[in-house]
Parts: C-alpha cells; sequence; structure tokens
C-alpha cells in the first residue's frame, strides 16, 4: 500500500553551513488495512517522515510508492490528484474559524466543484458518523476539542480517501476524548477499510489500537515490527 524506500531528507543546519538529516535511508512498508504507527521522542523525524506519504515534503532522496504508483515522478497535476486518496488530520485540527462544521467538512468537495447536491449526499453521512449531525451549523469556536477534532476527521474523509494520516492527532486532548477519538479511528479502519498511518509519542496509543508501528530516533527506524512484538515484556 505505502512503501518508502531509503527516504533521506537533508537540511541545511542554522549557520547555513551543515547538512543535517531529518530522516536518513528510511525504508517503511505499510500494508493495506494496516493501522501503522510511527513513535519517538519530539525531532525524531516522524512528521518529516510522514509528510512524504503526501508529498508536503519532497524527500531530498528516496522512492515514496503507494498502490504501485510512485509519488516522486509525478508532476503536481498528477500528485494533485493523488493527494485526494489521501487524507490528514492533525493535533491543532486546522479547521477554518469562519466557516461552519458542514462547510468545513465540505471544503475539500468545494475545491474540485462537486455540485451542492452531490456535496450534501457526501457531507451528511460522514457527520453522522463521526457523531456531529446536530452541530452542523456550528462554529469551530463552539466546539470541544474532541468535536473539532471529529470535524477534522470527517473532513479528511470527504474526497474518499484510501489513507488517512494522523499527526498527533490526539495530543491536544484529554484523556476520555482521546479515547472516544481512538475508537472512531478504529471504526473508521474497520469499516471503511481505511489504512491509518499515525504519529503519536504516546506508547499507550499504540499499544491500544496499531497492529504495527515504527520506532524512529534522530531521523533513522530503531526498531520496526508487530506491535505485539515490539512491545513484549522481556
Ligand atoms: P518529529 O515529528 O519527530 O517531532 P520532525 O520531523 O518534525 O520530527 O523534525 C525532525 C527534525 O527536522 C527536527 O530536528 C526539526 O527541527 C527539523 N526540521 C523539520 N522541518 C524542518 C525544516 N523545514 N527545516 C529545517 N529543519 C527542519
Ligand atoms: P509539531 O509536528 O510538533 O507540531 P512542527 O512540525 O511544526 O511541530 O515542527 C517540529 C520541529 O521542527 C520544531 O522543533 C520546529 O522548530 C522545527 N521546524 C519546523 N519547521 C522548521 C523550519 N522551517 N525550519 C527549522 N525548523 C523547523
Amino acid at each position: 500500500m505505502i512503501d518508502l524506500q531509503h527516504i533521506t531528507q537533508e537540511y541545511k543546519t542554522s549557520d547555513g553551513k551543515g547538512t543535517f538529516y531529518a530522516c536518513k535511508d528510511v525504508n517503511v512498508h505499510i500494508r493495506p488495512g494496516d493501522i501503522f504507527g510511527i513513535i519517538g521522542r519530539s525531532g525524531a523525524g516522524k512528521s518529516t517522515l510522514v509528510r512524504c506519504i503526501n508529498l508536503l515534503n519532497r524527500p531530498t532522496q528516496g522512492k515514496v510508492i503507494v498502490d504501485g504508483k510512485d509519488l516522486t515522478q509525478m508532476s503536481d497535476a498528477e500528485l494533485r490528484a493523488e493527494r485526494r486518496q489521501i487524507g490528514m488530520i492533525f493535533q491543532h485540527f486546522n479547521l477554518l474559524s469562519s466557516r461552519t462544521v458542514y462547510d468545513n467538512v465540505a471544503l475539500p468537495l468545494e475545491l474540485v466543484n462537486t455540485p451542492k447536491d452531490k456535496t450534501r449526499e457526501k457531507v451528511m453521512p460522514l457527520l453522522e458518523l463521526v457523531g456531529l449531525t446536530e452541530h452542523a451549523n456550528k462554529y469551530p469556536s463552539q466546539l470541544s476539542g474532541g468535536q473539532k477534532q471529529r470535524v477534522g476527521i470527517a473532513r479528511a474523509l470527504s474526497s474518499d480517501p484510501k489513507i488517512l494520516l494522523s499527526d498527533e492527532a490526539t495530543s491536544a486532548l484529554d484523556p476520555e476524548t482521546t479515547q472516544a477519538t481512538l475508537q472512531l479511528l478504529k471504526k473508521i479502519n474497520k469499516e471503511l477499510g481505511l489504512t491509518i498511518v499515525m504519529i503519536t509519542h504516546e506508547m499507550d496509543v499504540v499499544k491500544q489500537i496499531c497492529n504495527r508501528v515504527v520506532v524512529m530516533n534522530k531521523g533513522v527506524v530503531v526498531e520496526e515490527g508487530d506491535v505485539i512484538d515490539v512491545f513484549r515484556d522481556p
């Protein structure tokens, strides 16, 4: 489903003289239907790696193969189409404050000029799925953190992606809301068949819902495997 091959991301050091590797020769294989965890300290290179999957980062070296297609060889126009297969959710939700819940979820459809009735047919079931039907006309400022994240999830699903990327999606939420959000992601994986790739610094999150995991440190993968093996007590 997703093959990251020899991914290297270089940056200049802050003095401009040297080279710094946010990721160095990283190889990761993600299978269809996985809930794949990427864990590691802040600065380990997790976001950089995940942003390579939808080419928000173009890696300095390496290949990004999604569904058999090499995204690194694509033109910007081809990539735009391909990116619609990949939804993303964020720690700080990234909602538009001037738009209602409905209009936030509808945004990706609007961007490709979807007719209003088709948009409604898509958005209403998604609001139902995430339990926000009665909040459709509210603005983000009127919602709790957990509700905002559910808007983010519904928006990410509106273009019918096959893959959902999650960058610390539960890190700004309290434990109870985190639980509810994880259960929702599990349901989306199971019922809609989405492959989920999630970044987290919380081991418990991985243990709870991921089947596979990589542990990153300083730009390299230090461990990869089934969650039950990686976290098995010695
Ligand atoms: P993580 O998600 O694990 O916290 P990141 O992938 O965000 O790690 O960052 C990895 C390293 O790369 C960090 O040291 C960060 O400061 C650096 N970094 C990230 N983006 C850039 C950038 N655009 N320019 C320079 N350095 C960056
Ligand atoms: P997070 O994923 O934790 O929300 P970011 O992805 O914004 O945070 O950044 C992660 C790290 O990368 C931070 O330490 C930040 O300072 C660093 N970083 C991000 N963008 C750049 C950049 N353009 N230049 C240098 N460092 C960056």
